[in-house]
């Protein structure tokens, strides 16, 4: 036993143990650790000659190389591994994937957003995942953002409280429980202040702007103990995030008492010099972003070079590394990853992954997602059902409903952004298992009476994605990315929406976005109906018949007069696995309708 140094020593106080191994890393192994790379592209490479200390979007394959990688490593120092888990397991095959945070915020239940976290946290701690870059603190400010579903909406007190119930959720007992994760805090701050709804810009805002609506959730979870926060992509006055001595230093250090881990968003370091271009090269850059008080570099492999150049040119010293790497070590050794270094755990994953218990609980969580935002009395159809106690409603004879529209039957888009096949990961092409999910479909299918009949037509499609009419490149010779093209009227598929609600008793469409219109760098100029919604909207309001519009979209949406003149409008903000359920339910009087906006 006298053999092991002190930092394998789980007896000795964590500051000894943290101490003893930094006396031992040399300055590459030191920068090494502050970086966090993208396993992606494989992870040989940035274990064996980075050096890194934690990698992100790794597959489940690429988590178990990167393990068994780090563990023929010098010194062995155990990677972090990190992942988007944002409403759920996003990117695991089979995990439980919740509402988006808009819809958790329509619950205005912090109890229950805890226990989604807790869950959440339970299901990605058996997968080796150690951190999740989770809750949003943004605040929705325009509408025409692309990230705004990802958000607990636009008002800062139940933005803090809602977080602050995700952090507890995720970091439970402490990080000593083995089913606790890291909670990540983001984008500190301003981030979604966009001009015109574009991302990732410029933030035009005054710090008593910043202090009355964008400070206050962050300073809320720093107190709940929220161990990480990430740094948004913008600038404010032409000072990116990454380097903002004031924001960083002396209000979240220094006013807040900050003592967590920050972490940079994805290249930060780099874009201060190709994009920002305020920095000449890596070595500046690197040494600016580490003086400001960032330890955990996202994806920039050439901070790697980059701060060992710093310190050899004079401009970073070997302390300020040492800071960041001794926050990082502490994450490490507080979560017992030197003993026990949370590999995946295949028995707890069949155990926990998907589980009955966690459905329930989703199946909670969308229902107290759904917003009545208008009712003339025909909700609930038929006066409103009872369950006959095998889910089903019992009903007083035959009937007919139409279920018509572009959502009332597509099951990854009812999941939304940073699940499944949303685009941030590329080993789930074709998304969540199909069977973990009802649609509306599905939802109405398992839940009306059995004589009633669910006549289903799509009535309408949304897009196309497809070149960019403008020409295959810009003027200056960049390629054009492809462009969503919204589809035009299709008569034939109205005509038969229009018939089944004909000859229907009940008329319910299913409305809203897809995955290719939000998101990421997805700005958008109008937030209309896209496609032929509108007037497959405006066909069926002319039969008469009394219409109940369903709205499944990552955000607010402009209805045409022919849907505000509805019988009735259900909100669902991406609604989960089983926000088809959830729907069904509603619709029918099973559930009471108890979301707000
Ligand atoms: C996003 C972050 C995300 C990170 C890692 C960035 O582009 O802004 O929210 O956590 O990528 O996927």
């Amino acid at each position: 036993m006298g053999l092991l140094p002190p930092y394998l020593d789980p007896a000795l106080p964590v500051a000894d143990r943290v101490a003893d191994l930094l006396g031992r890393m040399t300055l590459p192994e030191k920068v090494g650790q502050m970086l966090q790379l993208n396993a992606k592209e494989g992870v040989r490479h940035l274990v064996e000659e980075l050096h890194a200390g934690s990698i992100l979007h790794a597959s489940p394959e690429r988590v178990l190389e990167a393990a068994a990688l780090t563990a023929k490593t010098r010194l062995r120092i155990p990677l972090l591994v990190a992942e988007d888990c944002i409403h759920g397991h996003s990117f695991w095959e089979g995990a439980t994937i919740y509402p988006t945070q808009l819809g958790m915020a329509a619950t205005w239940d912090t109890g229950l957003v805890e226990r989604i976290a807790r869950a959440t946290a339970v299901e990605v701690a058996a997968t080796g995942v150690h951190w999740t870059f989770s809750p949003v603190l943004c605040i929705t400010r325009d509408l025409r953002w692309g990230r705004v579903s990802e958000t607990f909406g636009e008002d800062p007190y139940l933005i803090g409280e809602l977080a602050s119930a995700m952090v507890r959720g995720y970091q439970g007992e402490g990080l000593a429980d083995p089913t606790a994760i890291l909670a990540c805090a983001k984008h500190f701050a301003g981030y979604s202040e966009t001009q015109g709804g574009r991302d990732a810009s410029e933030a035009d805002i005054s710090r008593r702007k910043l202090r009355s609506w964008f400070l206050p959730p962050f300073e809320r979870v720093a107190k709940e103990g929220c161990r990480t926060f990430m740094l948004g992509y913008q600038s404010m006055d032409g000072v990116p995030i990454t380097v903002n001595d004031w924001l960083l230093g002396e209000v979240l250090r220094g006013e807040w008492g900050y003592t967590g881990t920050l972490v940079t968003d994805w290249d930060n370091v780099g874009r201060m010099v190709w994009e920002q271009k305020i920095y000449a090269d890596y070595a500046q850059a690197s040494a600016a972003a580490v003086r400001a008080g960032n330890d955990m570099v996202m994806t920039t492999s050439k901070f790697f070079d980059g701060a060992q150049e710093a310190v050899a040119e004079g401009t970073l010293t070997e302390a300020e590394i040492d800071a960041a790497v001794r926050r990082i070590l502490t994450l490490k050794f507080e979560l017992g990853l030197f003993e026990n270094p949370r590999h995946p755990d295949a028995a707890l994953q069949a155990e926990f992954i998907g589980s009955a218990a966690h459905a329930e609980l989703n199946l909670e969580a969308a229902r107290r997602s759904l917003v009545l935002l208008t009712n003339d009395g025909t909700l609930p159809l038929e006066g409103g059902l009872q369950e006959g106690g095998d889910g089903r409603a019992t009903g007083s004879g035959p009937r007919t409903i139409a279920l018509v529209g572009p959502n009332a039957d597509d099951a990854q888009t009812q999941l939304g952004d940073w699940a499944g096949s949303s685009g941030q990961a590329d080993w789930l092409p074709d998304g969540q298992p199909r069977a973990m999910i009802r649609t509306v479909l599905d939802g109405f299918r398992d839940r009306v009476p059995a004589d009633w009949t669910v006549a289903y037509a799509p009535g309408a499609r949304i897009l196309d994605v497809g070149p960019d009419p403008e020409g295959e490149f810009f003027p200056d010779g960049q390629p054009r990315p492809e462009v969503v093209v919204p589809a035009a009227p299709d008569p034939a598929l109205i005509g038969e929406a229009v018939a089944a609600a004909e000859a229907a008793d009940h008329v319910v469409a299913v409305v809203g976005d897809r995955i290719e219109l939000i998101g990421e760098g997805k700005s958008t100029a109008t937030l209309e109906l896209v496609g032929d919604q509108v007037a497959l909207l405006d066909a069926l309001a002319a039969t008469g018949k009394p219409l109940v519009v369903v709205v499944i979209s990552s955000k607010p949406l402009v209805l045409p007069p022919s849907a505000l003149g509805a019988a009735a409008i259900v909100y669902a903000a991406n609604p989960g696995m089983l926000g088809g359920t959830a729907i069904a339910e509603l619709l029918l009087g099973l559930i009471e309708p108890t979301g707000r906006l």
